[in-house]
């Protein structure tokens, strides 16, 4: 049987939860390998062990938030021979003329320091390979891993997506609009491992069917990092109708943008949520200066996160096209933030305007809100 050695981030600083970190993070491996056979995740020391029956899933492992590095190793048994031993034969199936081993003993009981198992197995296969030891520029490492009852070694260190498990850090609600922005932000909550439940208002009228196929694949999508992902479709045709009627043009966009911000917070609650998530990032478009953000965010008493609020629109990009949402954001589609708003939208939207024109309107936020089609996503349903 395959065995993976899993080594996490964060998780290792936080004293006292370090329990409850490892259980969620062994917890989300098995459940996000579920689809590929048996597999067993074990705790062993400041590490997880990953086994699985077929060949484990390497991608899906890459995707798992609070996973800083794994390997696939061998297992031996707790004896210097049978770890020089393995050491040999890794070597021996390696070009490289120089090497080195590096070992960590987590268990102090084993009769060898790590130190004196590097000189003892370093000179065994120095020996035997006719490779050369360099503690400089190896050509290649050999990691041995000591633990209470048996040894792992490895050649390979893949890297993995850091941050926190899924779920360690509370619920969220992430408004994503169809666009790019959002679900990377999204994206970067379960990475710092919150839950992450998705948003979207379309208006009903105007929005073809395209739409909801578009936030159901970016819905799939954002599953492969953090499992089971449910998505609110709310519609949002008739609160626009009244907004339109009863607030001029130029600013449209902000009491939109207010009114997804008071639903988003009814959602919260419903579903235990404890902050909202945009795709914002600091001047980006007319709805995201300094001011008109404050009259947004001023909408709800719920703290707003936009983890983009610093990002260049090309770093965002970046990051979308590397977590495998670009291609599906650009596909064509009308948001509904934009229907029926002016040319040049305010920019710089004042709280007694805002005030003002909030009161004159009275919203059936209910009532949308008992219209929503609501749909849990998988990551191994397609
Ligand atoms: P994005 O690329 O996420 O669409 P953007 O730069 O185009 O962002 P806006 O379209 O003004 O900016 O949207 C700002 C934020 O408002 C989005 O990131 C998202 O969080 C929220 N939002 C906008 N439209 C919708 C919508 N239809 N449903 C849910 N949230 C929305
Ligand atoms: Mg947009």
């Amino acid at each position: 049987m395959p065995v993976y050695v899993v080594h996490y981030s964060e998780i290792a600083l936080k004293g006292k939860n370090r329990a409850y970190f490892e259980e969620a993070l062994a917890r989300n491996i098995a459940l996000m390998l579920k689809g590929h056979g048996e597999v067993k995740v074990r705790k062993r020391y400041g590490r997880l062990l990953v086994e699985g029956e077929g060949a484990l899933d390497r991608e899906a492992l890459q995707l798992i938030p609070g996973i800083k590095s794994f390997a696939q190793a061998e297992r031996v048994e707790l004896d210097l021979e049978a770890i020089a031993t393995m050491a040999l034969r890794l070597a021996q199936g390696e070009q490289a003329n120089s090497f080195m081993i590096r070992t960590k003993r987590s268990d102090k009981s084993f009769p060898l320091t790590s130190l004196e198992v590097n000189r003892l197995v370093g000179e065994r296969v120095a020996r035997q390979t006719g490779k050369t030891v360099s503690l400089t520029a190896p050509e290649l490492t050999i990691h041995i891993e000591i633990c209470s009852d048996e040894a792992y070694l490895y050649k390979e260190i893949v890297p993995g997506l850091g941050g926190l498990p899924v779920g360690t850090s509370g619920r969220v609600i992430a408004l994503v609009s169809g666009g790019i922005d959002s679900p990377v932000a999204a994206f970067l909550m379960m990475k710092r491992g919150c839950e992450v439940i998705l948003l979207h208002f379309f208006n009903e009228t105007i929005h073809s069917l395209k739409v909801g196929g578009k936030l159901a694949s970016l819905a799939e999508r954002l599953a492969h990092f953090q499992g089971e992902t449910k998505l609110y479709m709310v519609p949002f045709g008739g609160l626009q109708r009244e907004i339109i009627k009863a607030v001029p043009a130029r600013y449209r966009m902000l009491i939109y943008r207010r009114t997804m911000m008071r639903l988003a917070e009814e959602v919260a609650r419903l579903e235990g949520a404890k902050a909202l998530v945009t795709g914002d990032s600091l001047a980006q478009v007319a709805s995201q200066t300094l001011d008109n953000l404050r009259v947004i965010y001023e909408a709800t008493g719920l703290p707003v996160l936009a983890p983009l609020i610093g990002s260049d629109k090309e770093e965002t990009i970046a990051l979308a096209r590397k977590i495998g949402t670009y291609e599906i954001s650009i596909l064509p589609y009308e948001d509904c933030c934009s229907f029926m708003v002016a040319p040049h939208p305010e920019t710089h939207g004042d709280p007694q305007t805002i005030a003002a024109l909030q009161k004159g309107l009275a919203l059936d936020l209910a009532d949308a809100i008992s219209r929503a089609e609501i749909e849990s996503f998988g990551p191994n349903r397609a």
